[in-house]
């Protein structure tokens, strides 16, 4: 007999590439069949089985307030009896551009658009624009969206043609895209030395984590910032994950560093489709209709998303829960690492920020190491995750279903649900150490 979600599985797959609608969901990290939601409230999941789920993946990110919260789901229905969409100008979208850039003192100017993917690829276009340069420096391990010029990746070693990490990728559009590796000023150095005068834009994820959460040393962001200036090359901040999670200003705001243009998605969206750009006056009048960089969209500032992006930043501005969630991530982090030592599991080493955490296993008998940088992730570490991460779901617990995503806490994560993972993982570790 097959369960309703293995049917649900069997009909997505005939009519979708692999069954989804992004690739992480179809669970290829992790094997096995993915859960199907019925609905979500505060940190939980239903899924299809009637099982809940404690939910630590929230939609990727962008659920800082969790499933549902009441005011955003307010406001959402209110905006929705007035109409979902005008096509023209209306106030939803001004009173959070004020909501921003009233707070965010490096965001003169912010354009709203549908994805983290479009923001990302806007700054780079008004980059090249204002500069007249045509290359943009990434580093090796940072995700920006699927915009092509950023499903680059270094090739072996810098001198190296960068090639595309996806098929479709003209060359010639990955050409512009130079790539460095994470955490090495010997590395950055070089590219500067020679291509400095054809750098437009670095971007990079200030707390990268797409790639594991990989924490970066301040002095190494803080030399990145000195070499961009000293080239006049611009600095943007891809804070698609980490704005208004890791501060309400984000990593720029935490780190004291005011980039030129930044990025954002998920959280400013409260969990409807909204990305937006941002930056000083001068560089956003660049874009149309101010000036010659054309970007556009149908649906961008729509007004139901809009809502919730609003409702979710003024609450995070007003209630500044940031002192709470880092306290959540210390509690978690220490709860999590007291079970790894009380189950002899040393070599798995909790990497945290905020409210991001990430674990990399490193195998049994091996120590614990801080990863900063991609290459370091030990091959164990996937193989290893599969098991795990069943075991947890298996026990409640809805982590990412990949070894190289993050977790997320939220405002509705309670002490309880914290401890509901530390149990999961206990006994999670318990079953694989008795071979069970
Ligand atoms: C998620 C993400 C993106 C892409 O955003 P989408 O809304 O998925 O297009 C870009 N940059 C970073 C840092 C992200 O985490």
């Amino acid at each position: 007999m097959t369960s309703q979600t293995e049917q649900l599985w069997a009909r997505a797959k005939k009519v979708s590439p692999g069954g989804v609608h992004s690739p992480v969901r179809a669970f290829k990290g992790v094997g096995g069949v993915p859960s199907f939601i019925k609905s979500a409230q505060g940190p939980y999941l239903f899924d299809e089985e009637g099982n809940r789920l404690v939910d630590f993946c929230m939609s990727w990110g962008p659920l800082l307030l969790g499933h549902q919260p009441p005011t955003v789901k307010a406001a959402v229905a209110e905006a929705l009896d007035r109409g979902w969409t005008f096509g023209t100008c209306e106030s939803y979208s001004l009173e959070l551009a004020e909501l921003i850039t009233q707070n965010i003192p490096w965001v003169e100017k912010i354009r709203f658009v549908n994805s983290g993917t479009e923001a990302v690829m806007s700054a780079l276009r008004v980059a090249r624009a204002a500069t007249g340069r045509n290359k943009i420096l990434k580093f090796t391990g940072c995700y920006h969206g699927h915009v092509d010029s950023m499903l680059v990746k270094a090739g072996s070693g810098l001198a190296d043609m960068p090639s595309p990490d996806s098929a479709g990728v003209s060359p010639s559009v990955a050409g512009d895209t130079l790539v460095c590796p994470l955490d090495d000023e010997a590395a950055l150095q070089t590219v500067f030395d020679c291509h400095g005068d054809d750098i437009a834009a670095v971007i990079l994820e200030p707390i990268p984590a797409n790639n594991g959460l990989l924490p970066q040393r301040k002095d190494w962001l803080k030399n990145l910032e000195a070499l961009t200036r000293k080239n006049n090359s611009l600095l943007i901040f891809d804070e698609v994950i980490s704005g208004f999670r890791m501060a309400f200003g984000g990593m720029a705001e935490r780190l004291g560093i005011a980039p030129d243009m930044v990025t954002y998605g998920k959280v400013i969206g409260g969990g409807f489709p909204v990305g937006g750009y941002g930056g000083k006056a001068e560089l956003m009048d660049w874009v149309a209709p101010t000036g010659p960089v054309y970007q556009a969209g149908t649906l961008s500032a729509n007004p139901v998303a809009m809502v919730a992006g609003l409702e979710t930043l003024r609450l995070l501005k007003d209630e500044a829960p940031y002192a709470a969630l880092e306290q959540k991530g210390v509690e978690l982090e220490n709860m999590l690492k007291e079970i790894c030592q009380q189950q002899g599991r040393e070599d798995i080493q909790l990497q945290r920020e905020g409210s991001l955490f990430w674990s990399v296993i490193h195998g049994q008998g091996n120590s614990p190491k801080m990863v900063r940088n991609p290459d370091d992730i030990p091959a164990v570490h996937a193989e290893s995750y599969k098991d795990l991460y069943h075991r947890i779901r298996h026990h409640g617990v809805y982590l990412a279903p990949s070894a190289y995503e993050v977790g997320f806490l939220s405002t509705v994560h309670e002490p309880e649900h914290l401890q509901m993972l530390a149990t999961a993982l206990a006994s999670s570790l318990q079953e694989i150490s008795a071979g069970a």
